[in-house]
This record gives C-alpha cells, structure tokens and sequence, in this order.
C-alpha cells in the first residue's frame, strides 16, 4: 500500500490592522494619509506652497513656509503633489 501526503494549503487572511492612530482596526477603518517632509533650510518663501495647499503649509511671519498638518488626509494627496510640483527649491517631498 503507497501511502501519500495530502497537501494542505494554509492561507491566511488578514482581517484587521493597525490603523494610523496604532488601533488595531477592521478594513473599514483604515486610513491612508498622506506624509509631508518640508526642509526649511531649502525655503526661500515664494508662496507657492501656501497657495496650492493652504490647508497644510503656511508661510510665517519670518517668511518662511511651515507644516500646519504633516500628515493630511488622502483627500489632500493632489493639492499637496501640486505644492511639490510648485517648489521652486525642491523644499517638500510628499509620500503616500
Ligand atoms: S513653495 Fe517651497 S520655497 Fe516656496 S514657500 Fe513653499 S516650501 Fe518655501
């Protein structure tokens, strides 16, 4: 009598994760966001930042732009890209 093995196909499926808060949470509650690097010392204050994504950058009182949200929703990846793009100095690096 031959005697085989059956193979057996384990798969796993990942039915929760952490979200970006850390919680572990369900499909439903992930939320993509999008992460925003800004180096100042590349600065020069054109503006252009502000103009493209005024919910995220603001340009200060010292004439430089700030991060008013560094980590936006997804609903901000394309005005924050545009901000990219707009960077005279190549000063902001957007990553989804
Ligand atoms: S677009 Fe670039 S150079 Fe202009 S204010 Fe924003 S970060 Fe500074």
């Amino acid at each position: 009598m031959i005697w085989r093995a059956k193979s057996r196909v384990v798969a796993s499926v990942v039915t929760s994760w952490h979200t970006s808060s850390g919680a572990r949470g369900s499909p439903d509650d992930l939320e993509i966001t999008v992460q925003i690097t800004l180096e100042v010392d590349k600065c020069i204050g054109s503006g252009s930042c502000e103009m493209m994504a005024p919910e995220v950058f603001e340009v200060g009182e010292d004439g430089l732009a700030e991060l008013l949200d560094a980590s936006p929703g997804s609903e901000m990846e394309s005005k924050c890209r545009a901000a990219e793009e707009s960077c005279p100095t190549q000063a902001i690096v957007v990553e989804v």
